[in-house]
């Protein structure tokens, strides 16, 4: 008699995460939100504090034969901070934990530590505590990052509403087009260890790959402006994955416009170099850590003349469907491809 056995591949990581989540049960009234947005949200007193946390993976997540671990510990940090953002909260602390083998040296840890540092000096967060363990198989980081925020304040995936209006923050792409320059060095380099690579053109997406900035400066300024978005994510897996999240979480469709969609001129130009489609790049590129955020149309003036938030489109009703209009005009239905780890 043979036992059942399911592919993880079958649910995916978002199908995988609902099963898990339909055996836990919320038990204490201070756990506002749980498993579902970018951070949990818990009360505390006048405030709220959300959490959140990530694993990076070496072989997965990064390779550090391009990686330089300064980048990588900030990117750590960053990528925690960026779903701290996502819930309209300030970050205030993060826990790391690392596993790691007689590989890596102290200084080498002191130089992952250095990134640490930086992004906690650079985001205004505390570094109080974590783990430290023995690995067999490549370097692991998980830190846990802590937010504040007033109760009113936070964004959840789950308030948008018809005819808000759909914002991003940045430009987008830069990080998936980074990425295959990245790896393409690597192959050359792999081939001919006598050849450098040549990065110099790249440097804007290479970076954006390497050390992602999270956008805690936007949530200050949606603060100055008196903005509280009604729905929001950070862009960790593509445009498409998180547009899907927030229609899905708040029950609406959304239509955006090809036109409207910010990209980079090095993202458009490489991308073109290497016969990606730069609307695909911009659509399903994972990790560009910018925000992808609602607003009441009433908000629209106060954010319209923002240097650096793109207005992209709209949220309608849930039957319309998700709509990316092309600049020809047709409209083309939207589709979530986020990233397959498994
Ligand atoms: P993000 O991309 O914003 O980091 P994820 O897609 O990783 O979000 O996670 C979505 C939600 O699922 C979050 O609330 C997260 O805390 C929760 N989650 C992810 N993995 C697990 C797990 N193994 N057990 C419980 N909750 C999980
Ligand atoms: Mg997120």
């Amino acid at each position: 008699m043979s036992e059942k056995r399911t592919e993880i591949n079958d649910l995916g990581e978002f199908g995988l995460i609902d099963h898990l989540n339909k055996k836990v049960i919320i038990k204490n009234s201070s756990t506002l939100k749980g498993i579902g947005d970018d951070a949990a949200v818990i009360e505390a007193g006048n405030m709220v504090k959300v959490v959140t946390t990530d694993l990076l993976v070496e072989g997965v997540h990064f390779d550090l034969s391009y990686a330089p671990l300064p980048h990588l510990g900030f990117k750590a940090v960053a990528v925690n901070v960026s779903d701290v953002a996502a819930m309209n909260a300030v970050p205030k602390q993060i826990t790391v934990s690392i596993a790691l083998s007689n590989r890596f040296s102290v200084e080498a840890i002191d130089a992952l530590y250095e990134g640490i540092h930086a992004a906690c000096e650079h985001y205004g967060v505390d570094l109080i505590g974590g783990d430290t363990t023995a690995s067999r198989s490549g370097l692991v980081i998980s830190v846990t990052a802590i937010g504040e925020a007033k109760p009113e304040q936070i964004s959840y995936r789950s308030g948008a509403k018809e005819n808000d209006i759909l914002c991003v923050t940045g430009d987008l792409g830069a990080a998936l087009v980074g990425l295959q320059i990245l790896e393409r060095e690597k192959e050359v380099f792999l081939a001919n260890p006598d050849m450098k690579p040549d990065l110099g053109k790249y440097t804007i997406i290479t970076a954006r790959q390497l050390k992602p900035d999270a956008r805690v400066d936007i949530i200050h300024e949606l603060r100055e402006m008196d903005v509280i978005p009604t729905s929001m994510i950070d862009i960790s897996d593509g445009l498409a994955s998180e547009i899907f999240h927030i229609c899905k979480a708040s029950g609406v469709g959304a239509t955006i416009y090809e036109d409207k969609l910010p990209i980079d001129k090095q993202t458009f130009d490489t991308a073109v170099e290497l016969n990606l489609d730069p609307i695909t790049c911009v659509m399903n590129g994972g990790e560009d850590y910018e925000l992808l955020f609602t607003i009441d149309q009433n908000d629209f003036e106060k954010l319209e003349k923002h240097p650096d938030i793109h207005f992209i489109g709209h949220i309608t009703k849930s039957e319309e469907g998700k709509f990316l209009v092309t600049k020809s005009g047709t409209a083309v239905q939207i589709k979530a491809q986020g990233w397959k780890h498994f």
